[in-house]
């Protein structure tokens, strides 16, 4: 009693912020969740003592401050670093992968890429409890029904028992594990293949890439075809109205003067749509079916090219043949921590050196450029790097 008494009193702050809205809130979700397979007693058990997380309404209403140039987000993604690690997680876990692409039709590579850019081959899976993140985002901001649905799934999925509730932590938005799969993602597409009894795309490498290739063939992947290439086009091409969308047939593709970057002729069969993501003047990629595919895993066409080159990248092709059109290219990772290295060593607060360009490097990133003359932009590039390794 007395201490019931003395925590009555003396309650700490955390406790006294938790909020009422939410707890009502919560409560009134109760009725639908139910309706929606989840009975009161595993609401009770996965919601008790929730508070919300005010800080993933600041990540839902975030503005970016600028555009990634597309160099720069495929100098991230698709660097040496990726590409060896690629190469060796293929090697180590070949097996898996032979039966992982006979059940599914999906080739090794594709599977390892998606893996590799999704949770850097597992190694990213977001810290964020997704029982609390998709409980707040229920319940305050924009898509409350959208998110509804989503924390529904996954107290759906802690109540089948397929991932452990205190391993249940993903991306401030929902997705989590190897394939960063939505919940209600993970219960269309998520499989157990390796067979013991639970889809277990945080702990279960097997389940984890089968599930991949699972998604990419449910998204209309065709086997052995690939995902595009790279080609060339004739001097004052016009791109204008080309897109993935705009498929057309090989034949009259190479009417217009389009060959492959190695000078050889397109496929005689086929159809392809046109991409330049950084225009006429950067790299151009005829894409096919497959290349759908790979943009349905995030609905963004950068995306896609980066998995995509990545893939080939661990076929052993190298970069692109044509030039981003930039005088001043983008940072692999590697560069991007020598960067954060060299930022620390000038005195400025750049939390730790990851590899990953935030708010706090990119005020250290202004203030350098300023002092060099160079337009402050915050954006980081091999001009810098230069700069700052040369004083
Ligand atoms: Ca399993």
């Amino acid at each position: 009693m007395l201490l019931c008494g003395a925590l009555f009193v003396a309650a700490p702050a955390w406790a006294q912020s938790a909020s009422p809205e939410f707890d009502s809130c919560l409560n009134g979700l109760r009725a639908p969740a139910r309706a929606a397979g989840v009975q009161d007693a595993s609401f009770s058990r996965f919601t008790q003592g929730l508070v919300p997380d005010m800080t993933v309404i600041d990540r839902l209403n975030f503005q970016p401050e600028f555009r990634t140039a597309i160099w720069d987000y495929m100098a991230g993604l698709v660097d040496d670093e990726r590409v060896a690690q690629g190469k060796a997680l293929l090697a180590q876990h070949g097996q898996t992968l032979a039966r992982v692409s006979e059940r599914f039709g999906v080739d090794p590579e594709t599977v390892v890429a998606v893996w590799g850019v999704e949770s850097n081959f597992g190694q990213s899976f977001g810290k964020s409890p997704l029982v609390q993140s998709l409980g707040t985002l229920s319940c305050f901001g924009r898509r409350q029904n959208y998110f509804r649905g989503e924390f529904f799934a996954a107290l759906r999925i802690l109540q089948a028992g397929h991932i452990a509730p205190e391993r249940f932590n993903g991306s401030w938005a929902g997705a989590f594990g190897h394939t960063q799969f939505m919940p209600s993602t993970f219960e269309r597409l998520a499989v157990d293949f390796d067979g013991d009894g639970r889809a277990d795309l945080m702990d279960s490498t097997a389940d984890a890439l089968a599930s991949t290739a699972n998604f990419l063939q449910k998204a209309g992947w065709q086997s052995g075809q690939p995902w595009g290439f790279e080609v060339k086009l004739p001097a004052g091409f016009s791109v204008a109205g080309e897109g993935r969308r705009s498929k057309r047939a090989m034949g009259e593709w190479t009417a217009r003067g389009v060959v492959r970057v190695d000078g050889s002729p397109l496929p005689v069969s086929g159809n392809a749509g046109l991409l330049t993501p950084a225009g006429a003047q950067g790299p151009a990629f005829l894409v096919l079916r497959n290349f759908d595919a790979l943009y349905s895993y995030n609905a963004a066409e950068s995306y896609g090219l980066a998995i995509a080159h990545l893939s080939d990248r661990l076929r052993g092709d190298g970069p692109f043949a044509t030039p981003w059109p930039t005088d001043d290219p983008g940072l692999s990772r590697a560069e991007r921590r020598e960067l954060q290295t060299l930022l620390i060593q000038r005195g400025h607060d750049i939390g730790e050196v990851d590899g990953m360009l935030g708010e706090k490097s990119r005020t250290a990133i202004r203030a350098e450029q300023e002092r060099l003359g160079q337009e402050a932009s915050g954006r980081a590039g091999q001009k810098l790097l230069r700069a700052l390794r040369g004083n």
